[in-house]
């Protein structure tokens, strides 16, 4: 437990430590790849009016300290110099955000100036890191320069990430290897949600649910930043980006109501119980309206959206601190999973929030925490699946023992009287048919001389006499005190339940040697006719057979009394003695 808290402890520390480095990274230009060529701008903040193509010529204040662009103002452009002996771009890129549009002006080594415009919408969405692709007006002769005039930016995101591009990063040969390792993550992925939905068939549980809806939406995720999606199906830009954004909020509201269901039940204060609820809500509620509506407060909007989710990730990790310092299992699980997000969590908040650190979403990291989540959970819901399962089997064996003690008397081990009564009816259709009653002869003179114990020892001795474990033509039933009842079926009962009383006295006497006399059992029997007997119960058989006991005990012990019930007409029955004398 405590070297696990520590590990986690140290991740954390690693994450916020990484987190400025990783912001900052962002600032720097990103390294070429054979698909992308990156070129440094400048960039300045005009009126809407202000075209591409006059910006592209008119003298502006333009800033090229390699600062973060601010969205402020409604339309940011910004300017590219392509160097005569560079790659040629033929896109413009950055990550999908949401936006208005792009106006695009390049001049080529001739001069010719050629403008285009896109609307959001129009943009194409490119794979691997969430991003777009603008192409890039172009003739002949190769392009010395180029301004973006991006109107109605969100987020500054779109501005840092900025760069010319020679075309969709998936295309490069290592951009279609990441692609292709991306898409088995997601295969890999959908394992997990079959578990669950099999899970929840045995155990009926919310966490498992959950789980099922945490992976899907990770998944989601996945598929949408990683751009798979469009190739499954076609999406526009601007589709693109509201769905990440309601995706990130459905995996954090799945999320949060995962732990709040999966950790044990004393395992959390029931108060940070209760604010997972709330941020499970206010992440979900916060995703869909700034996916939805991203422009209502476009300059501050994702300040706040990134400001509502610091007190989620608060939540997160006092949960996890919780959770862990009381002892859960569970949660483990769940926080090992948490650590990579909490990284990209922290990298994105600090990114975001510092006035002079570029925001980041940390692409790459994020795509491998979301993975690690999905089996780190996976791995613990199968882990509480499995000791919640053993919990309910061992809680089924002890109902289970208890039903059989009930049924059964605590010193032989028989059935005792009320399991029989409770199962006669079922007893005699399966043809239990002969009822004896035994008690044995002077019991009491037994206890008063060897003491209890001792007696006890002659009761279990009798039983064992009775109850033979390979006959399953007798059922031997302690009725209280030193009075069995031997039920029987099949042929000549008669002779088989005399020689069940004649047995007593010998296994008395080899049991327990300590007596210096035999133990002799008196009995009475009544024996139904092979059809039954219509409308007799237990007790009035009991009754019956009791009555040729006394009688058998009033004519000297150690002997038998018989009544064969005979049925005349309609049901009717007439009873025909006999005894038995040893
Ligand atoms: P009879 O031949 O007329 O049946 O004589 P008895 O002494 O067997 O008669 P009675 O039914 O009066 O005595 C039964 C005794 O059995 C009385 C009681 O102390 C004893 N007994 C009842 N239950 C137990 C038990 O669980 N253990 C022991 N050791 N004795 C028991
Ligand atoms: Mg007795
Ligand atoms: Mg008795």
């Amino acid at each position: 437990m405590g070297r696990i808290w520590y590990a986690w402890l140290v991740l954390a520390v690693l994450a916020l430590s990484c987190a400025p480095a990783g912001a900052r990274a962002a600032n720097a230009p990103a390294p070429a790849t054979a698909g992308a060529a990156s070129a440094p701008f400048c960039f300045v903040g005009t009126k809407p009016s202000v075209s591409a193509a006059a910006a592209l010529s008119a003298p502006l204040d333009w800033d090229c300290s390699n600062h973060r662009p601010g969205i402020e103002a409604k339309r940011t452009q910004l300017r590219f110099e392509i160097a005569p002996d560079s790659d040629q771009p033929r896109y413009f890129t950055s990550r999908r955000t949401a936006m208005k549009g792009i106006e695009i002006a390049t001049r080529d080594a001739a001069g010719v100036v050629r403008t285009a415009y896109y609307r959001e919408e129009e943009l194409i969405p490119a794979h691997l890191d969430a991003t777009f692709l603008a192409p890039l007006p172009r003739g002949e002769a190769p392009l010395r320069e180029a301004v973006v005039a991006v109107d109605l930016p969100t987020q500054a995101i779109l501005l840092t990430r900025a760069q010319l591009a020679q075309g969709d990063p998936g295309d490069s040969p290592e951009g279609r290897a990441r692609l292709l390792f991306l898409a088995a993550l997601c295969g890999m992925m959908v394992m997990p949600i079959f578990f669950s939905v099999a899970f929840y068939r045995v155990l009926r549980k919310d966490f498992v649910l959950w789980h099922a809806a945490l992976i899907v939406s990770l998944l989601a995720q996945m598929l949408v930043n990683s751009g798979l999606l469009i190739d499954l199906i076609s999406l526009r830009a601007d589709t693109m980006s509201a769905l990440m954004i309601l995706a990130f909020g459905a995996s954090m509201g799945a999320g949060s109501m995962f732990a709040r269901s999966y950790l044990e039940p004393d395992k959390l204060h029931p108060a940070l119980r209760q604010a997972l609820l709330v941020i499970a809500i206010a992440s979900f509620a916060a995703s869909t309206v700034h996916g939805l509506f991203p422009h209502v407060l476009r300059t501050v909007q994702a300040d706040i959206y990134y400001a509502i989710h610091t007190p989620v990730l608060v939540v997160m990790l006092v949960v996890a601190w919780d959770s862990l310092r009381r002892g859960s299992r569970a949660a483990k699980f769940m926080v090992a999973g948490w650590v990579p997000l909490f990284m990209v969590g922290a990298i994105r908040i600090i990114g975001q929030v510092t006035p002079f650190m570029a925001p980041t979403d940390a692409m790459g990291l994020f795509q491998f925490a979301m993975v690690f989540d999905v089996f780190a959970t996976a791995l613990g819901v199968a882990d509480r699946f499995l000791i919640i399962r053993r919990q309910r089997d061992r809680a089924r064996n002890e109902a289970y023992i208890a039903e059989q003690l009930a049924g059964h008397d605590s010193l032989t081990g028989l059935l005792n009287r009320r399991a029989v009564e409770g199962r006669f009816g079922q007893l005699q259709r399966d043809g239990f048919h002969t009822l004896a009653v035994l008690d044995l002869d002077r019991f009491k003179d037994i206890n008063d001389r060897f003491g209890h114990q001792l007696g006890d020892s002659v009761l279990v001795a009798c039983a064992r006499a009775l109850d033979l474990a390979e006959d399953r033509d007798s059922v031997a039933v302690r009725l209280g005190g030193e009075e069995f009842m031997v039920l029987l079926r099949g042929s000549d009962t008669q002779h088989r339940v005399e020689a069940f009383r004649r047995a007593i006295p010998l296994r008395i006497a080899r049991d327990v040697p300590a007596l210096d006399r035999p133990v002799t059992a008196s009995m009475g029997v009544v024996a139904m006719p092979p059809e039954g007997l219509e409308g007799m119960d237990f007790a009035e058989l009991y009754a019956r057979a009791d009555q040729l006991l006394y009688e058998a005990k009033a004519s000297g012990r150690n002997r038998a009394m018989w009544e064969k019930l005979v049925v005349f007409g309609a049901g009717r029955s007439l009873p025909v003695r006999a005894s038995a004398a040893a």
